[in-house]
């Protein structure tokens, strides 16, 4: 069932003796300057087409004999990795093979920075992006591809491991439950390592009991699909040790807190975060970050059974803190915890953690913004930044005192579902008891899911978060 998740397009080719047309980027100044320089027929067409170098415009240029020739678009400084995937999408769907399979697309790189290019490839590459699966492929059978001639500038490496991430965290959202289990999530994590040598532990079922992972077991505990927590690591111990948790809910029916058939429709999305880390840990082992990788995933299926977990149940955590659930859909907060217990035990130098964890976070910014917090000020600013140089937006929510005691228990420790009003705030303030006060941690409350969909980014599974993690990360451990 795994087969299609490695599936990732690649409309690149090294060099070509086929007939060239140029792909030319042009801002409103540069479009000027061009359109002048150019012969009355290209002109007229210009003209004719109204472009004028903004953002977004893009048209086709035929020679005499009404022969694509070029195509321009216009772009500015907001150029990011989607620029091109409306591009693509138009030459793929409006030509055919009798044109595309003749031809080879070449960028004119004139006025462009490597960043530049690369943002531009890995956009052309994403207007490819198709989810499909074993079973439907006949319905979705390839056409001929436009082929865009690999830059000379670019990066290819960085390209290819930021669309193979991207690509990979889709496909892993987008395989529906009946097709991605606990274990088939663990093959996902396998495949991830092997191409770099990472080592996979797992302890499974009855192991979670034995080996102090009491809520992993409870919220998994009424699924055949059984839970488990997924361990890779990867890199030379004399490296910084960064941690990076994904929350793995393989699918969320809210337990015996049963969600509404709307509410319950896309929640095979609830392994996103574990999706991210995986996309994230592609990245950097496929760049060599002079890193200690670490990737912990708690991988659970949050069913209803006759031995499901129960509003009320009070349990244990691997922490020692006594847990009282409100709400069995309140379930990933309990898999994290003790997750996070564990990687704290293992003092690294940076924890990160995604999660698909809070409706309040949507409430507060949307689909398309995750929530970000840290128990270190400084992540605030350098994660924001980062975040706007990776064109993926994120914001930050404060881990306040005062809503602190919101989560008190009165029987037990703490309550799995704060008593205020800003439910993600308090999910980040549950998971801030079980994180270790001299560990720096950053916690990411993503959706994971595109709602509309753009050419790009069809609707479904979508990095939120991760690429502006990655280059963070870069920034700090590979300057
Ligand atoms: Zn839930």
């Amino acid at each position: 069932m795994l087969e299609t998740v490695f599936d990732f397009p690649a409309p690149f080719i090294k060099k070509s003796t086929k007939s060239v047309v140029e792909i030319i980027l042009l801002d409103k100044k540069e479009a000027k300057t061009y359109t002048n320089d150019q012969l009355d027929p290209v002109r007229r067409q210009i003209e004719q087409a109204d472009f004028s170098g903004k953002a977004g415009q893009f048209t086709v240029i035929r020679d005499e004999d009404g022969l694509v020739q070029s195509v321009l678009i216009g772009y500015d400084e907001s150029l990011n990795h989607y620029t091109l995937s409306p591009v693509y999408a138009y030459l793929s769907s409006n030509f055919g093979a009798a044109f595309l399979g003749d031809v080879v697309f070449k960028m004119n790189e004139d006025n462009l920075d490597q960043s530049q290019i690369n943002k531009l490839c890995i956009g052309w590459a994403l207007g490819d992006y198709k989810y499909d699966t074993s079973i439907t492929r006949a319905k979705n059978a390839k056409k001929t591809k436009p082929m865009l001639v690999w830059p000379k500038d670019v990066h290819a490496d960085f390209v290819t491991a930021q669309i193979s991430a991207m690509c990979l965290l889709r496909n892993l959202v987008n395989t529906p439950a009946n097709m991605l289990g606990t274990d088939e999530l663990c093959d996902a994590a396998k495949e991830v390592a092997k191409p770099f040598k990472a080592k996979v532990k797992v302890i499974k079922d009855d192991d979670l009991v034995k080996k102090n992972f009491p809520m992993i077991y409870e919220v998994g505990k009424a699924s055949p699909r059984r839970p488990q927590l997924i361990d890779m690591t990867w890199g030379k111990k004399t490296d910084p040790k960064v941690t990076i948790v994904g929350k793995g809910i393989i699918y969320d029916t809210g337990g015996l807190n049963i969600k509404t058939g709307t509410g319950m429709r896309q929640m095979k999305k609830d392994m996103g975060g574990a999706a991210h880390a995986l996309g994230l840990a592609h990245m950097i082992m496929a760049l060599k970050l002079p890193i200690q990788l670490r990737v912990l995933i708690p991988a659970a299926e949050n069913a209803i059974a006759g031995n499901a977990y129960r509003p009320g149940d009070i349990i244990m955590s691997r922490k020692g803190l006594t847990v009282e659930v409100d709400d069995t859909d309140a379930e990933g907060r309990l898999v994290l915890a003790d997750t996070l217990t564990y990687a704290c035990e293992d003092e690294p130098d940076l924890l990160v953690d995604f999660a698909t964890l809070t409706g309040a976070a949507r409430v507060a910014i949307g689909y398309d913004i995750p929530a970000f917090f840290s128990n270190r000020d400084h992540f605030l600013d350098e994660l924001r930044h980062s975040s706007v140089e990776a064109s993926d937006f994120i914001w930050p929510f404060p881990l306040w005192d005062g809503y602190d005691q919101n989560v008190d228990g009165t029987v037990s420790d703490i309550v799995s579902v704060g008593r205020g009003r800003a439910g993600h705030i308090e999910a980040a303030l549950f998971l801030q008891r079980f994180i270790e006060s001299k560990t720096d941690w950053i916690h990411l409350d993503c959706y994971a899911w595109e709602q509309n969909g753009k050419a790009g980014r069809p609707q479904g599974g979508a990095d939120t978060g991760m690429l502006a993690l990655f280059s963070m990360i870069e920034k700090r451990y590979n300057a």
